[in-house]
């Protein structure tokens, strides 16, 4: 397939162009770089040995894609374009219904104009909101989530379900991630936060590589076993087999019209003591930490149910906890200033 991948540079999209160009589809991306590096795609190309068309544009710019769709015979979209960071969407609401919803809405309008049928939505574990008791089953209604950016995400699952009764040749599959963290083996491309990180894992390999001085632990006093919160972490490149996945199971069943959703996680959860254990055995040291009071918003624990996409998408997390910390530290070390 001609797959476009919006967002393709940023993290998750650079694994998953790598895994891709593996497949053998060929792959155009289109970024506008706001949180990412047009040297990840460098290194995607020299690890794949292929080549990837590289479009600097905005989802935003219906001009732009609507050339693009006309320059390119796309078969399907992942839609990985979106900014993500929880914290900043409170602080800045308007830009990330902009960006995330009125962008989507625009993919959509063009895809629809040159009728391109095949989406995959980059979703995520927060759809399920506060109320929602783990494990998470994709039967669950979508919730009350707690930031804009969650908001967004639950918007435009609506909107590609409300779009799939109207349009009846369209079909859609929204991927809700849980924790992915981890980097390819190669150790050359990986998550490369601009400033502080917020994110658990690109904050110990800073605090590992010496960038920061120590790990604050929001909150030890959690209804958990050692009192810190859990989650469902899963490996990168687990992530990016499973949009492999979502577009082979769109191939393989052609007469399917209509939205589907699928949890992608390992179906663990761990805690945040647990990840800093994990981490110091594939670091070889140990980590400097401290306990913090609780970032607000943080749910206590939760975790995927993915039997749905077990049976379904026949993809299963198969990577150890291990090896995405190997992993992390690998890139972490080999490149201490991102790319
Ligand atoms: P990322 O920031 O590394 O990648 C997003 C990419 O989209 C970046 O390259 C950025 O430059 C690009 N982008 C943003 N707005 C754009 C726009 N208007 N036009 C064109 N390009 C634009 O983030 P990521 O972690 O790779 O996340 C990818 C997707 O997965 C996002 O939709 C995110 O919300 C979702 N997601 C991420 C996580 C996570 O923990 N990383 C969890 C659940 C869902
Ligand atoms: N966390 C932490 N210190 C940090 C960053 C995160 O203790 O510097 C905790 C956070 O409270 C949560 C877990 O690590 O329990 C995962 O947080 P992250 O932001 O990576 O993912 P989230 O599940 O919040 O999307």
């Amino acid at each position: 397939m001609k797959v476009l991948v919006t967002g393709g540079a940023g993290y998750i999209g650079s694994h998953t162009v790598l895994t891709l160009l593996a497949e053998n589809h060929s792959v155009v991306v289109f970024d506008n770089l706001c949180n990412s590096s047009i040297e990840a795609i460098k290194r995607v190309e020299r690890l794949s040995g292929k080549s990837v068309t590289f479009i600097q544009g905005d989802v935003c710019d219906k001009a732009q894609l609507n050339e693009l769709f006309i320059g390119h015979d796309i078969d399907a979209v992942i839609h990985f374009a979106a900014l993500k960071a929880v914290g900043q969407s409170t602080q800045m609401p308007l830009e990330y219904y902009q960006n995330n919803v009125y962008g989507s809405l625009c993919l959509l309008e063009v895809m629809q104009l040159h009728q391109v049928n095949n989406f995959v939505f980059s979703s995520s574990a927060t759809v399920y909101g506060e109320e929602a008791q783990p494990p998470y089953l994709e039967t669950i209604k979508l919730g009350t989530t707690a930031s804009p950016y969650g908001a967004t995400k639950v918007m435009v699952e609506r909107i590609i379900e409300d779009f799939v009764k109207a349009n009846n040749a369209f079909r859609a599959v929204s991927l809700r991630y849980f924790n992915p963290i981890g980097a390819h083996e190669s150790g050359e491309i990986g998550e490369d936060p601009l400033g502080i990180p917020n994110n658990l894992l690109p904050y110990i390999a800073q605090v590992a590589v010496g960038k920061r001085d120590k790990l604050s632990i929001f909150g030890n006093d959690y209804d958990t076993e050692d009192g810190t919160c859990k989650r469902d972490y899963l490996h990168v490149m687990d992530l990016a087999q499973g949009h492999v996945a979502a577009l082979d199971w769109l191939e393989n069943n052609p007469n399917f019209n209509g939205a589907e959703v699928f949890n992608l996680g390992t179906g663990n959860a761990v805690s945040v003591l647990e990840i800093v254990a994990a981490f110091e055995q594939a670091y070889g040291k140990t980590l400097a930490y401290e306990f913090a009071p609780r970032r607000s918003g943080d749910l206590p624990a939760f975790w995927a149910d993915a039997s749905k996409a077990n049976s379904q998408l026949n993809w299963q997390a198969k990577r150890s906890l291990l090896q995405m910390m190997t992993d992390t530290w690998r890139w972490q070390s080999n490149n201490p200033n991102g790319y």
